[in-house]
């Protein structure tokens, strides 16, 4: 099916628009990119009021980053801030409005990475955190492992002060009709990546998975080296898209460690998303930004929600351009 489109694909990533290009120009001040899932968004398939509230909401997130970034706010805590920001937004496939599992309850994955000493946290199969992201953050700042699951992943969040929440919190209409009509809705994981005042690297992801998830199926966003990566060395990275791909490819870690050998940041991201995966017919994109505050987004989907701000360039975009 990819393989169909993938002429078109590599034209895209060719004639990639004029605020893509420019992201591309190193920069030394603070970086933030941000992504509300890849898959099929396409010019038509949103009324103009939805596109408008994701132009609004993915601008909010970038903004409101970039201030905290400007403030001298350290980066793991921005990627946090600005997930739990979007965890809350029923529009994304994320806390509030993630998709649901065949037994129609949301289960959350969430990771987070700091690329000064390449510390981690995640967490998977959450049904009572309303952050899973803060959660993830706890794991990595206060607890002696990198990944707590289910129940062990909640016990931890309580005996830490969170609070439990009912699950149909997060269940909005919208999810619940895709439920009933088992349609298979893909987009919407959130993730964020950003350089911080002090050039330090950090990235985080958070997701209710996908659509119709088998009991138990853990995907790559809550798995340190598939969907979520950070090293000051390499670079720092959020994938989304069809998990198993990105688990298989090892996508995170392979592009922060081809980053870190040499590698362009753009070439290695663009090879990962339209050689790597397209061979596999794996669909997703990724974002990411290096030490140097170069930036990558490549998705071999019809659309990314994504946008981006540094000192020169700022922009949300959500179609191929
Ligand atoms: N990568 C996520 C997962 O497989 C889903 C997504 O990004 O849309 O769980």
């Amino acid at each position: 099916m990819l393989r169909k489109f993938l002429p078109l694909l590599l034209l895209a990533a060719c004639a990639s628009p004029e605020a893509d290009k420019s992201a591309n120009n190193p920069t030394s001040g603070p970086v933030i990119v941000i992504h509300g899932g890849a898959g099929s968004i396409s010019r038509g398939s949103l009324s103009e009021a939805d596109e408008l509230a994701y132009q609004t909401s993915l601008t909010a997130a970038v903004d409101s980053g970039y201030m905290w970034l400007e403030q001298g706010v350290a980066a793991e805590e921005v990627v946090a801030r600005v997930i739990e920001m979007m965890e809350s937004d029923s529009l994304f496939n994320s806390g509030v409005g993630a998709v649901v599992t065949a037994e129609g309850i949301a289960e959350l994955d969430a990771s987070i990475m700091r690329g000064s000493d390449r510390n981690a946290g995640a967490v998977s199969g959450l049904r009572h955190v309303e952050h899973p992201i803060r959660l993830a953050k706890m794991v990595m700042d206060s607890s002696k492992h990198v990944m707590l699951s289910t129940k062990g992943a909640e016990e931890y969040a309580f005996s830490m002060g969170m609070d439990s929440v009912p699950n149909s919190m997060f269940i909005t209409n919208k999810r619940a009709q895709q439920y009933h009509r088992a349609i298979q809705d893909k987009h919407g994981t959130v993730g964020v990546v950003v350089m911080d005042a002090e050039g330090n690297l950090a990235a985080g992801t958070s997701t209710g998975g996908m659509m119709m998830k088998e009991y138990g199926r853990v995907g790559d966003s809550p798995i340190i080296g598939a969907g979520t990566y950070a090293d000051n060395a390499g670079c720092a990275v959020s994938c989304t898209g069809h998990g198993e791909y990105f688990i298989r490819n090892h996508v995170a870690g392979q592009l922060s460690l081809r980053v870190q050998n040499g590698e362009d940041l753009e070439s290695a991201a663009n090879d990962i998303i339209f050689e790597v995966l397209n061979r596999q017919e794996g669909a997703g994109g990724l974002i990411a930004i290096d030490h140097m505050g170069n930036v990558a987004m490549p998705f071999n989907t019809n659309g990314m929600f994504r946008g981006m701000r540094n000192s020169d360039t700022s922009f949300v975009a959500m179609y191929e351009e």
